[in-house]
C-alpha cells in the first residue's frame, strides 16, 4: 500500500510494476484529483501557461494499465503496526503487507494571525486560490525569500503586480545556496522591478478597508492585496504517530528508504529522513528528484528485498523570470570558488540574459555543489565532476572549456 498522491507515490507505484511485482498494489490519497505534479503550480500554472492536464502524474485510466487501484478522498489517520492495518478517515481499515509513506509535507503554521487574502501554496486548491487572489489584485508580498516564494514573486511580477519578497536572512533562498551568490540573484529580482526587504521580519498582520497590513521589524508598515507565506513545510507524517516510528523530521529511514523502527514501512519524498552514508546524518530532502530517486529504491527493495544503498546527490532546479537556475550538491556546505561567465543568452526580442556557473569547494578541494543559470551543458559537466571526486580546479577547467566552443 501506497499513502500519497503525488510524484513519490506515483513513482513508487510505477517503479513496483517495473521491477516485477506482482501483488495488489493500492495507492491512497486524501487528494480529491489525480496525482499532479507540484513545481508548475508556483510557475506556468500560477502563470496561467499550463493545464492541470499537462501536470497531471497518474490518470485513472493509466492507474488501471498498471493493475494499480487509485482511490482518491482517501485520508490516511493511523496505523496499527501490530496488524499492519492502515485507518482511514472514513472508518474503514485496509490491511497491507508493506506500507510506504508518500505523504509529502505542508506548509509551516504561520506564527501570525489568521487573516483573509493570507495565503500559502502547496497543492492545486491553494494555486486556484492565489490565482483568483491574483486576478483581482495589483500588489502581493511574499513572505519567505526560499524557492518557492521566490518563483511565486517572479510569476506575479509577470503578471504585473506589484511585488514585494520579505525575508529576515540577508540572503534569498539562503538555505540551499548560502550568501556568496546572493547579489545576482537579489539583483534579478530587483532589475525586473520586485522590491526586497531582506534582513527584515514580519512582526504582524492585519487587515483593514485598505487592504492587508504588515508591521514589518523597521518598524515600517507595508499594505497589499495579497500575501503569501512560504517559511518552509513541515513533513505530513501525524498520521503515524503512536506506531512506533521515528517521527522527528520526517521517517527515519536507513538509506535505502526502511523505516528504522518498525518493519515493513518505508517512507519516500518530503515525508522522509533518510541516512545519508556520505557521512552518517540521516536529512530530509525537499526536492522532486529526490522523490523520485527515493522511490526507485524502495520499490527495488520490496521486490527484491535488497537494492544498493542510496548515495543522494541533490538536484534542485527553480524557473524564475526568464533564468533557469539549477543547484547541484550542497552549496551552502561549501565555499564559492570561482563564477564561469559564459556568453549571454539571446532569444528573439527579449534582453539578453546572462548564463553562468558558479562552483563551490570543501575544505579539502573536491567540489561540494554548483549554481548553474541557463546553461544546461555546464549542468552536465558539473553532474558528473560531482558524481565522481573532482577538485575544483578540474570542475572549473572543464567548464571554461565550454565557454570556448
Ligand atoms: C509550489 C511548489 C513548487 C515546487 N517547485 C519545485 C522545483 O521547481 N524543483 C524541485 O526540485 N522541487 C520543487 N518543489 C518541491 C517538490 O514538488 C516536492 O519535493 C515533491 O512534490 C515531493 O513529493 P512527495 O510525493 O514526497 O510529496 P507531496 O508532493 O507533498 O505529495 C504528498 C501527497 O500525499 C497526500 N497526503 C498527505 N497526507 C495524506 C494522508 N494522511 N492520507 C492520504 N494522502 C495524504 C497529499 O495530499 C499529496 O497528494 C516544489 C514544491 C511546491 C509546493
Amino acid at each position: 500500500m501506497v499513502v500519497g498522491g503525488s510524484i513519490g507515490a506515483v513513482r513508487t507505484v510505477q517503479g513496483l510494476r517495473r521491477e516485477g511485482y506482482g501483488g495488489r498494489i493500492r495507492l491512497l490519497t486524501e487528494e480529491l484529483v489525480e496525482p499532479y505534479d507540484r513545481p508548475p503550480l508556483s510557475k506556468q500554472y500560477l502563470a496561467g501557461s499550463r493545464s492541470l492536464d499537462q501536470f497531471t502524474l497518474l490518470t485513472q485510466e493509466a492507474a488501471g494499465d498498471l493493475d494499480v487501484e487509485m482511490v482518491l478522498g482517501a485520508r490516511a489517520v493511523g496505523i496499527d503496526p501490530d496488524w499492519d492495518v492502515v485507518q482511514l478517515a472514513d472508518g474503514s481499515r485496509i490491511s497491507y503487507e508493506h506500507l510506504v509513506v508518500a505523504t509529502g509535507s505542508s506548509p509551516r503554521v504561520t506564527p501570525w494571525d489568521t487573516v483573509e487574502g493570507v495565503l500559502s501554496l502547496r497543492d492545486l486548491q491553494d494555486a486556484d486560490q492565489l490565482r483568483r487572489a491574483l486576478d483581482g489584485a495589483s500588489s502581493i508580498a511574499v513572505v519567505g525569500a526560499g524557492f518557492v516564494g521566490a518563483e511565486v514573486a517572479a510569476t506575479a511580477r509577470g503578471l504585473g503586480l506589484d511585488v514585494t519578497m520579505i525575508d529576515p536572512l540577508p540572503h534569498p533562498m539562503a538555505r540551499v545556496l548560502g550568501g556568496a551568490l546572493a547579489d545576482r540573484f537579489i539583483e534579478l529580482h530587483q532589475d525586473r522591478g520586485a522590491n526586497l526587504l531582506l534582513s527584515t521580519r514580519v512582526e504582524s498582520i492585519q487587515r483593514d478597508a485598505s487592504g492587508i497590513q504588515l508591521s514589518l521589524s523597521d518598524s515600517t508598515v507595508l499594505t497589499c492585496d495579497v500575501v503569501v507565506i512560504g517559511i518552509g513545510t513541515v513533513p505530513n507524517t501525524g498520521w503515524l504517530s503512536g506506531a512506533g516510528l521515528d517521527l522527528v523530521n520526517g521517517v527515519a529511514c536507513d538509506a535505502r528508504g526502511r523505516a528504522t523502527d518498525v518493519a515493513g514501512i518505508y517512507a519516500v519524498g518530503d515525508a522522509a529522513r533518510w541516512l545519508d552514508p556520505h557521512d552518517g546524518v540521516q536529512r530530509r530532502h525537499e526536492h522532486w528528484t529526490n522523490a523520485v530517486e527515493q522511490a526507485a529504491v524502495v520499490a527495488k527493495v520490496i521486490v527484491h528485498g535488497d537494492a544498493p544503498e542510496h548515495r543522494p546527490r541533490p538536484y534542485v532546479w527553480s524557473d524564475q523570470y526568464d533564468w533557469q537556475i539549477q543547484v547541484l550538491g550542497d552549496p551552502a556546505r561549501g565555499e564559492l570558488i570561482d563564477v564561469i561567465e559564459n556568453e549571454p543568452v539571446i532569444s528573439d526580442g527579449a534582453a539578453p540574459r546572462p548564463r553562468f556557473a558558479a562552483v563551490y569547494g570543501a575544505s579539502d578541494g573536491n567540489v561540494v555543489g554548483a549554481v548553474i543559470v541557463s546553461w544546461p551543458r555546464a549542468t552536465l559537466t558539473l553532474r558528473r565532476s560531482l558524481a565522481s571526486t573532482t577538485t575544483t580546479a578540474d570542475a572549473t577547467t572543464s567548464v571554461q572549456a565550454l565557454t570556448a566552443r
